[in-house]
């Protein structure tokens, strides 16, 4: 062929180019995953290409990624069977900035202090151009799908590249190679203990199977199966294969109690694959412990801080896969995106309305999962006051007239007694205790069922003022309550009127505790139990009370 070309790089890619090389950023296996990233796109493109000409695959149908190590060179070598590129269509991609995502990003670093843009660079992906942080030297050999020649770019990555075709025996049939150079200091990316728990780590979940060898005359072994699971068909996938992917996706050990699975189409596409455990894991009330929903953005992992589900959802387990956020985006970006934000509030709606629904075809298999992860469904009930109605459907609770059954509001509401206005509620720490403490005597000779709330979070939703279906939550330990309008069972006395010696023997008792009290009543709540303690109608709640002295409030 004839001589290779010297051209310039476009401006912007020099600057990035520099940038690049003098960066003092330590986490260079960013360009690991650009690059093999690149390879997996490469194959998808061809693998779409060829729906209508089958002929671009000739008799080398299945995509894969090649990493070849090569020490003794100081070499590592990416290579994929996919589309290819021509030498125009290398100089156009390798040679300009054609993304708006390192347009965004050049534009940042522009406006950042020096210094920072080492910083800026971890956080971008930085394409194809990340391979220039560990390789002094890039050649690319690339072959078009249906392509008689190769073409040859190479860069030093200080301002200009050659491109030509390319000369001799070995290039590939089909697609490209990435050959690196790679710097003195980069020389473990040659060994296969560095590099195979790297590719493992961020692109296990390409779609396209990634095989490794340790030299150029070693047989690959393969890595990673290219299986993207979330992408197939549901109907394709068995409970067994989710299963599986649960255990080695979220590194556990115990089979999903509820798995979700869905493509959202419309504004936004992405794919969902999420599990409820079937074990509380024993970290769910660390404070530090955040969401564990990973990130994916077209199979290629991003990251697992995006905080896609609120915190009372912090024990599902599972990924989301968009399509619409670029992949070279920085976390802190993606934070404030607002394809993310429509992501969070589809996925948890979606979620909620999964359980709710769960809850009515399988009662008892919802049952197991509000057993274990109650407590933290809850804490929504106060940090999420838009959803709370769809929480409070998804609420069970044990109350005095239940025994061991879980009971929902909605049960509780269809038994209602006359004249009953609101949701008694109990706040304690044990059940049996609860159960039989004279606070409830009131309630129990009158049929009236009180909520016995045992968890922590308990205390603060309870008494936020909230209410189901227009009636609010009352403690039964708050004032005189409406029970006075609640008739006893035929044959028992509800009269408020008060004996003369029972109103002399207040007035001792007021005389008697004096400051200690804010007032002595009589009331109708106790019908076996002389005295109680309560709390002032608008004061707060006992057991809160109590377990902000114990948190020393
Ligand atoms: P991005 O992947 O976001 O487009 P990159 O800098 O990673 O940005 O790559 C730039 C372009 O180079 C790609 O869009 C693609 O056209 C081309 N390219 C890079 N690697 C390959 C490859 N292995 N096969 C085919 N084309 C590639
Ligand atoms: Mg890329």
């Amino acid at each position: 062929g004839a001589a290779p070309d010297t051209r310039s790089f476009e401006a912007d890619v020099a600057k990035l180019l520099h940038l690049m090389v003098h960066s003092v950023y330590s986490d260079k296996d960013v360009f690991l995953r650009e690059l093999v990233s690149n390879a997996a796109d490469a194959c998808e493109k061809l693998r779409y290409e060829a729906l209508g000409k089958p002929e671009l695959l000739g008799e080398n149908p299945e995509p894969r990624i090649l990493v070849t190590l090569d020490a003794d060179r100081r070499q590592l070598v990416i290579e994929d069977n996919g589309i290819g590129m021509s030498a125009a269509e290398m100089t156009e991609a390798l040679g300009t900035i054609a993304r708006s995502g390192t347009k965004a990003f050049m534009e940042q670093i522009a406006a950042s202090k020096s210094g920072e843009g080492g910083q800026l660079i971890g956080q971008f992906g930085v394409g194809f151009y990340s391979a220039f942080m560990v390789a002094d030297h890039v050649d690319v050999i690339s072959r078009r799908a249906g392509a008689e020649t190769a073409s040859l770019w190479s860069s030093d990555g200080l301002g200009t590249y050659t491109i030509g075709e390319s000369e001799g025996g070995d290039w590939p049939i089909r697609g490209t190679r990435v050959v690196l150079h790679l710097k003195e200091e980069a020389a473990d990316y040659t060994q296969r203990f560095s590099v195979e728990p790297r590719i493992k780590a961020q692109s296990g979940h390409v779609p396209v199977p990634i095989f490794l060898r340790e030299n150029p005359y070693a047989e690959p072994l393969q890595i990673s199966d290219g299986a993207a699971l979330w992408t197939r068909a549901k109907s394709d996938i068995s409970e067994e294969d989710y299963a599986d992917f649960y255990r080695t996706n979220a590194g556990q050990f115990d089979s999903p109690a509820l798995t979700l699975h869905y493509r959202a189409e419309g504004v936004h596409e992405y794919n969902v694959l999420a599990f409820v455990p079937e074990m509380r894991p024993f970290d769910l009330f660390d404070p530090d412990r955040t969401g564990r929903i990973k990130l994916y953005v077209r199979r290629v992992f991003i990251t697992d801080e995006a905080q896609i589900l609120p915190r009372y959802l912090r024990f599902v387990r599972g990924l989301v896969d968009s399509q619409d956020l670029p992949l070279n985006v920085s976390r802190e970006m993606i934070q404030e995106s607002p394809v993310l934000s429509a992501i969070q509030k589809g996925v948890t709606n979606r979620l909620l309305s999964e359980l709710e629904k769960l809850s009515q075809s399988e009662p008892d298999r919802y049952l197991a999962i509000w057993n274990n992860f109650g407590a933290v469904l809850k804490e929504g009930l106060y940090e999420d006051y838009g959803r709370r109605e769809a929480l409070l459907k998804l609420a069970r609770f044990r109350t005095s007239t239940s025994g061991h059954e879980w009971r929902s509001l909605a049960d509780y509401a269809a038994s209602l007694k006359e004249n009953q206005t609101a949701v008694y509620f109990a706040v304690g720490t044990d059940l049996e205790r609860l159960a039989s403490s004279p606070q409830l005597e009131g309630f129990r000779a009158r049929g009236i069922e009180v909520l016995l709330l045992t968890d922590q979070v308990d205390s603060f939703w309870a008494a936020s003022g909230i209410d189901f279906d227009g009636k609010p939550f009352r403690s039964v330990t708050q004032g005189l309550s409406d029970l006075g309008m609640i008739p006893l069972p035929e044959g028992e006395n509800s009269s408020l009127e008060t004996p003369d010696d029972v109103a002399a023997f207040v007035d001792f008792v007021k005389a008697t505790l004096g400051e200690s009290v804010s007032d002595v009543r009589v009331s109708d709540r106790l019908t076996e139990s002389a005295v109680c303690l309560v709390a002032p109608d608008s004061g707060m709640d006992r057991q809160l009370e109590k377990l902000l002295a114990s948190a020393g409030q």
